[in-house]
């Protein structure tokens, strides 16, 4: 089956075309600055790479770009559209009403719609991108892969927070999680190298981006995530706080004389290792060369980072009763060995040992803990496309099954 996935965010598209059987990327490439200028990057798996200033006004444009160079003769990699089986979307938040991949429908349509408020930001943004692909392909199947989906399997003393419960009834207000769709394949695929069956595993999982989160995956199930109602929570992250005292924000509101809007972009764009730097970079790679050079804010960025992490880690530890494999992912996770091995120093209580030659290594699954270790630590390359492509693929073959092709 040929899968083109699509991750659609306010002024760019990234996409890919896989072959599920093969699971090889034949195509992928990146339409950037939609309503600015436009920029499109392309690369196939033949060797075909391009990058050009392409004008698109909008999402069904860059759409339009990506299909007309998939099917172009010396560029493309199809005879026409309809070699493309299947369109799976990213789709980041699906509130409490998906927990799995679904068909995109206008019903589906309008209960993301409906989830808009939840995430202002980004759902909007995805629903642009299903538009357009409906516009040019509407008799393509579509299927929606929510990032909160695996999360839903939290209970309620991990999602609740300790506000009145009305808000909860009322207006859903609980902890959400994000960063699903990674947190899926990357505890997976340990599993998998570490030849485990992960129902029968308890594994934390740490995306370490420029957003970054963690999970508990018990027995192939999350039972708990750090972000929360919004991707703000829990740890410092490139630019965003994650846990601040929310009388901290009152005091600053009355100090600074801030709006609503105002604090809240200081607490996602300016704030996180950017703002502990004094505003030096969100870039790990810039925060290192800088400590070397004795930046103390820098250093202390960080730190503070590490300890935020291990403190997450320690906790989620205790409510599964216990950690058989921890795993780094995402660009710093999989990149930054100082931070791991920082991070894994604290983690010393549990048993936990790294080789530092190891860890010192790259590829797309690796183990770094030594012989004695008592918990598995490993370093996977995170692969969300893939894992869209899976479920993408897993829903299609379901509605074949069944005989009902919707779009
Ligand atoms: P996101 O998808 O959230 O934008 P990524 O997973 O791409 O983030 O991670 C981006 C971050 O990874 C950047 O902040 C960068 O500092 C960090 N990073 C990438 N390569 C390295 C490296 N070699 N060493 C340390 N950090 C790195």
């Amino acid at each position: 089956m040929k899968i083109l996935v699509i991750n659609s965010g306010s002024s760019s598209l990234k996409f890919q075309v896989i072959d599920s059987d093969s699971e090889q990327v034949l195509a992928k490439g990146l339409c950037e600055r939609i309503g600015i200028d436009g920029s499109f990057t392309y690369r196939t798996l033949e060797g075909i790479s391009l990058k050009e200033s392409i004008a698109m006004e909008n999402h069904t444009q860059a759409v339009h770009t990506l299909l007309d160079t998939l099917v172009d003769p010396q560029k493309g990699i199809l005879e026409n559209f309809q070699e493309i089986d299947v369109i799976g979307h990213r789709l980041v938040h699906g509130g409490e009403k998906f927990t799995g991949s679904v068909v995109i429908t206008d019903e589906v349509i309008q209960a993301m719609t409906e989830c808009n408020d939840l995430a202002p930001l980004h759902n909007p943004a995805n629903l642009v991108g299903v538009d357009a692909c409906r516009k040019l392909m509407p008799d393509t199947l579509m299927v929606g892969v929510f990032d909160t989906a695996f999360n839903q399997t939290m209970e309620p003393k991990a999602f609740l927070y300790g506000l009145p419960y009305r808000y909860y009834e009322k207006y859903k207000v609980r902890r959400y999680g994000f960063h699903g769709i990674s947190h899926k394949y990357v505890s997976q695929r340990a599993a998998e190298f570490l030849g485990q069956d992960p129902r029968k595993v308890k594994t934390i999982v740490c995306h370490l981006g420029n957003g970054a989160s963690i999970s508990a995956v018990k027995y192939g199930k999350v039972i708990d995530n750090s972000m929360g109602f919004t991707p703000l929570e829990g740890l410092v992250m490139g630019t965003r706080c994650g846990d601040v005292d929310p009388g901290a924000l009152e005091f600053l509101i009355k100090k600074e004389n801030l709006d609503f809007p105002q604090i809240m972009a200081i607490l996602n764009q300016e704030s996180g290792v950017l703002g502990i730097s004094k505003n030096f970079s969100s870039d790990f790679r810039e925060l290192k060369d800088a400590e070397i050079k004795y930046n103390e804010k820098a250093a202390l960025a960080r730190e503070i980072f590490a300890y935020r992490v291990a403190k997450y880690v320690g906790s989620y530890a205790a409510a599964m009763n216990g950690v058989d494999n921890i795993v780094f992912t995402a660009g710093v996770g999989e990149n930054d060995s100082d931070i791991r091995q920082e991070i894994c120093e604290y983690l010393e209580f549990l048993g936990i040992t790294i080789d530092e030659v190891k860890n010192r290594e790259q590829g797309e699954a690796f183990r770094i803990s030594d012989g004695i270790s008592r918990v598995n630590v490993l370093v996977v390359r995170t692969n969300e496309e893939l894992e869209i492509a899976r479920e993408t693929a897993a829903v299609a073959r379901e509605v074949q099954k069944e005989g009902t092709l919707t779009s």
